[in-house]
């Protein structure tokens, strides 16, 4: 067994209804480094799921063999609330019902409230102005009196992850090669072993850390921000915060899921968390590429689509990716609209062939090296 099961009693919301949310510890509490995994806060993207599903019984087997060194937080599913959203013979699981807002959005940006209480006090030592974030950030969160449902969520998951020394917040993409979003303050450094060990095959950085709230973005921002904010004092990034996107929603099955443990695990090792061996890093697949960079195509109308490109694959600047098929229009391959790529670099994201497209639905998005005049200024991820 897991060194020790933790369960987060979530408030009622309607009578008759309690949601909670179940959560694994592997080695000891307080012991370093320590990592956080969750998956499925957008509750429909389950392929993290499934990694964690073969992770947690070889963590198991590292903590019964004594190899637990550090501390592994493991969030199997970390949104009830989205998990319990069945509509019309489909689960949902993206946007919350209440608020209608995207569940990977809003977290709390503690960084104001951590310069409140500590700003004074940090110095010169790196290691004890870690300590002291840390100690301010789960004050601020126990300060707090969340309300509902998904204020609770939000504030319980924080106090879990914020003083994590890796963050993996699990997701996937409707059609997807493996790709991660990452902070440039984290590349090459630690985001570089983690892209190689878990063959990511696009790279995308915030510069310098994402402005919308996303889960990995505030826990890895905080340290940013404060760093911004205190430039005279030494505050470390001291916490590789990463959004793993993998594949597409189909991509669940026992191959992927085995070889994405296996994957975790090693990197798990290499970072000193868990005793052994992880030997050589693997190649890496991908240079990390500007979030400015990356080309998201947007649908000019509506209609079918069909994808000429398969994921994954690398496009040049002008190739059509795919085209929209106006159902209403019987003038055949007049019918089609292109949507061409504006970028060289790979096709990391699509959508399923034979989709209905609305006008400014995304149709893809291409990771390119090349910052995009169109697309500065612009957030890493679209609703
Ligand atoms: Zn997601």
């Amino acid at each position: 067994m897991p060194r020790s099961t933790g369960k987060i009693a979530l408030p009622t919301m309607t009578p008759g209804t309690q949601r909670s949310i179940v959560y694994y510890r592997y080695g000891k509490a307080g012991a370093r480094p320590k990592a956080y995994l969750q998956a499925a806060i957008h509750a429909n993207e389950l392929p993290g799921a499934m990694a964690l599903h073969y992770l947690m019984p070889m963590l198991e087997a590292a903590e019964r063999g004594g190899r637990m060194r550090g501390e592994v937080i493991v969030v199997p599913t970390v949104n009830p609330i989205g998990l319990s959203q069945l509509a019309g013979n489909n689960h949902l699981g993206r946007y919350d019902f209440l608020g209608r807002e995207n569940f990977n959005r809003n977290w709390l940006d503690l960084s104001e409230a951590v310069a409140e209480r500590a700003g004074r006090r940090l110095g010169r030592d790196a290691q004890r102005n870690v300590a002291m974030v840390r100690r301010a950030a789960l004050a601020a969160l126990a300060d707090m009196n969340p309300v509902n449902e998904l204020q609770t969520l939000r504030v319980e998951v924080m106090k879990r992850s914020i003083d994590a020394d890796i963050v993996l917040d699990l997701h996937c993409d409707q059609e997807a090669a493996l790709h991660l979003f990452i902070s440039r303050a984290d590349w090459p450094g630690p985001a570089q072993a983690l892209a190689a060990d878990i063959g990511s095959e696009a790279t995308l950085y915030n510069d310098p850390f994402p402005e919308a709230l996303t889960f990995s973005g505030v826990n890895g921002a905080l340290w940013a921000r404060l760093a911004a904010r205190f430039p005279e004092v030494a505050i470390p990034q001291a916490c590789l915060s990463a959004t793993i996107e993998y594949r597409g929603q189909h991509d669940v099955n026992h191959r992927l899921g085995a070889s994405d443990a296996a994957n975790l695990y090693r990197h798990l090792v290499r970072r000193g968390i868990v005793a052994g061996r992880a030997g050589a890093l693997p190649k890496l697949r991908a240079e990390a590429t500007p979030i400015a960079g990356m080309d998201v195509g947007y649908a000019p109308k509506t209609g079918v689509v069909v994808y000429d490109v398969p994921r994954g694959a690398r496009v040049r600047k002008g190739a059509v990716v795919c085209e929209i098929i106006d159902p209403l229009d019987p003038r055949g391959p007049k019918a089609r609209t292109p949507v061409r790529s504006q970028t060289d670099g790979v096709l990391f994201s699509r959508r399923l062939d034979g989709r209905l497209a609305w006008p400014g639905a995304v149709l893809f998005r291409i990771a390119g090296a090349k910052p995009l005049e169109h697309r500065k200024g612009m957030s890493g991820l679209d609703d």
